[in-house]
């Protein structure tokens, strides 16, 4: 886990709204926002901004050019041109009328290099420090909640609620800063960064940067709308739990313990893992989850089970009665609600085209991405999405799939049921057990600064020269979390990256010491990323995902730095074939919640029945498809039961693309033998486009082929 840059939000609105506001805000606000709906009929008109332009904006741009051109010369025609046309696709009538847009332009047009370096510098000096100070103010407000400082009391809560960068995009675009952007540098779209990108300096590279951080403008009741609808889809999630002791075979028998409450999706399916252990009632029990999972997804499941109890049901006849045992308090029981299997009214659609509704009207603000798809892989992620589809259907196709499904019936006895998608019996396996472990670190680690002050130790036995070790090291404070922990990076050089771990009072245990290693890997990528960049404007990575792998570079290598022989190949096969296996599962679903989207965006009108039954069909079809000839049963829509789908926005595909540049990192990192070095020249390199990192990094574009070799290696290993 990471904490999202500054810099992120900053760029990435959407996100910034969904991941902290959206978990900040309550319910008295929801009139407001059925107020706003209302008002927001009037936006959807036009395209890429172009309803909202002012009728003298045309006249005014060409005037300017003119002027421009005059002034700086025909050199700077092509600059003049695309800034006024940058500037025109966000003024408003509220900004100034065209006096006011052409003053604005003749005072803020840099009109040669030597004014264009003075104020790219300026911007990029002052960009650092606002980022940086304001993340450094939500670090202390989130102080108290984050780390295990004693009891967090109710204004704790609300500081660490508080995002006081939230309304730092308005402001700029309000004193015209981001104006001043958007008519000197280059708002460059994905096409162009894929096309040109590997050409440009860097810092070009940081001068595209700098112009996406204002990219869209997007109205803060179109954000909150947005972030709203996030925080009802987050409850609606929530509170799906499913009541085990209830669920009723065909003998009315009961397989799962009392008190037993697992929550859609994540608990269902760990449940169905677990159960691989239970070698009496394990298969009944995946079977069971399976017809629970198929109900829920088609909308059949009844609704009075749901969160509730004080009911019995049987998933595979749906007949439903009042609980004839109990195993919870009676206030968890839905009062009052009547008993039968009438079925849930599509809830779980009406909440996702919520999201499609609110999401949609953002979309005349964010012209270089004009659709929530478009926001999320040509920005968000810069891998366009016909790409990454090739390289699920890489995935999917691959004959590996075939070889991997016969050794998991192998070791099964049985033929693949769906199920089985979430097979979790690819097990690295440890000769010390997890106490002996515990043991170990415990003593090692009594508190956080025993960790604090291991750090260069560490870092050297990873490759790290001692100078190297030691400069990262002074640049990590370690605290004591209060959860499970987490990275915290800087947003400026003058700051450090903190390690959040959990430490008990008995010392640390391997689990905490588990999780501080991933997060001391997050910790060294950013402090090389933000302070030996060469621009600031460049600092991170290109998306989340490649900040996970190399976190789990370290963390793989958690036991060498206990002194402890590193995994053998048989192990490394184990934990190869359970990535791949993941990777299969996650492929299909990332690629069921993309079609969803785009069906959503064909169909603005459509109803939540309607969408119910698309989404249907679009699991069944990618199920028929890809998974169909592996588990030889058709027809199943299993792949459709995500909550991310109802809740992210559009995340799911975020999964496998974290696999597969895992694999080329983890590849890369083994041909060139010591981690150190390496890993340093990888995250100076900053946020470029996904594949401009990896050719950089790897030599080769991001793409499944390394999981695929390691797969091949690992098949003829695991036999
Ligand atoms: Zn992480």
């Amino acid at each position: 886990m990471r904490r999202i840059h500054l810099v992120y939000l900053l760029t990435l609105l959407t996100l910034l709204t969904l991941l902290t506001i959206g978990m900040a805000v309550t319910l008295p606000l929801m009139a407001q926002e059925i107020s706003m709906q209302k008002s927001s009929t009037t936006l959807s008109a036009g395209s890429a901004g172009s309803g909202l332009q002012p009728a003298w904006m045309k006249d005014s741009m060409a005037k300017m050019e003119r002027e421009l051109v005059a002034k700086y010369g025909d050199g700077q025609r092509a600059r003049a041109e695309r800034g006024l046309r940058q500037v025109s696709e966000f003024w408003r009538v509220e900004d100034g009328d065209a006096a006011g847009f052409e003053d604005f332009a003749r005072a803020n047009f840099a009109g040669d290099q030597a004014a264009l370096d003075t104020m790219f510098e300026r911007y990029q000096r002052l960009l650092e420090q606002l980022d940086g100070h304001m993340h450094e103010i939500s670090r202390e407000f989130n102080q108290q909640s984050d780390l295990d400082l004693g009891p967090v009391l109710p204004f704790d809560e609300v500081f660490a609620g508080y995002d006081p960068s939230a309304h730092v995009i308005d402001d700029f675009f309000q004193n015209k800063l981001a104006f001043t952007v958007l008519l000197n540098f280059p708002l460059a779209t994905l096409d162009e960064s894929l096309k040109d990108g590997g050409a440009w300096s860097r810092r070009q590279w940081a001068e595209v940067r700098l112009a996406q951080r204002f990219g869209k403008r997007i109205p803060a009741d179109v954000n909150l709308a947005i972030a709203q609808a996030g925080a009802e889809a987050a409850q609606y999630i929530s509170e799906y739990n499913i009541w085990m002791y209830h669920l009723l075979d065909a003998q009315g028998q009961r397989l799962f313990p009392p008190k037993m409450r697992l929550l859609n999706h994540w608990n269902l399916r760990d449940e169905i893992k677990a159960d691989y252990t239970d070698k009496e009632n394990g298969l009944a029990k995946q079977r069971m989850i399976e017809q629970v999972m198929e109900r829920i997804v088609t909308q059949t499941i009844p609704e009075v089970v749901i969160n509730n109890p004080g009911v019995d049901w049987n998933p595979t006849t749906n007949e439903v009665k009042a609980a004839a045992a109990k195993d919870a308090d009676p206030a968890a029981e839905k009062a009052g609600a009547k008993i039968g299997n009438a079925r849930e009214p599509d809830t779980r659609y009406a909440v996702l085209l919520k999201d499609f509704t609110v999401s949609r009207r953002a979309d005349p603000y964010s012209p270089t991405a004009p659709t929530l798809i478009d926001r999320r892989f040509n920005e968000d992620r810069e891998i366009p999405e016909a790409r990454l589809k090739a390289m699920l259907e890489q995935i999917l196709t691959s004959p590996l799939v075939a070889r991997t499904a016969r050794l998991i019936e192998l070791r099964l006895g049985r033929p693949l049921e769906p199920f089985d998608v979430w097979y979790n019996g690819f097990r690295p396996g440890s000769e010390y057990t997890e106490a002996k472990l515990d043991e170990m670190v415990a003593k090692k680690y009594p508190t956080a600064a025993a960790y604090q002050k291991d750090i260069p130790n560490l870092l050297v036995k990873l490759g790290f020269s001692p100078e190297r070790a030691q400069y990262v090291a002074n640049n990590i404070i370690v605290d004591p979390a209060r959860g499970s922990g987490h990275a915290m990076g800087s947003g400026m050089r003058s700051e450090k990256a903190h390690l959040r771990t959990r430490v008990e009072k008995t010392g640390m245990n391997y689990k905490g010491y588990n999780i501080a290693v991933h997060e001391m890997g997050h910790n060294v990528e950013q402090t090389f990323s933000l302070n030996d960049n060469d621009y600031t404007l460049l600092q991170g990575v290109p998306n989340t995902a490649f900040t996970e792998a190399l976190a789990f570079v370290f963390q793989g290598h958690d036991l060498e730095l206990l002194g402890l022989p590193a995994p053998d190949a048989k192990a490394q096969a184990e934990k190869t074939l359970n990535d791949f296996w993941a990777t299969y599962e996650i492929a299909g679903v990332a690629l069921v919640d993309t079609a969803v989207w785009h069906w959503m965006y064909d169909h603005p009108e459509a109803t939540p029945a309607q969408l119910n039954e698309a989404t249907v069909q679009i699991s069944k079809d990618i199920w028929n498809r890809y998974y169909a000839p592996v588990f030889h049963k058709k027809d199943v829509v299993l792949l459709g039961i995500y909550s991310h789908m109802i809740d992210s926005f559009l995340y799911l595909p975020d999964y496998p693309i974290g696999h597969m540049i895992a694999f080329q990192i983890e590849e890369q990192m083994k041909k060139a033998g010591a981690i150190g070095p390496e890993f340093e020249r990888m995250a100076k390199m900053g946020r470029v486009t996904p594949d401009l990192w990896m050719v950089h990094a790897t030599g080769r574009p991001v793409g499944p082929e390394a999981l695929l070799e390691a797969t091949e290696r690992a098949l003829a290993t695991a036999k």
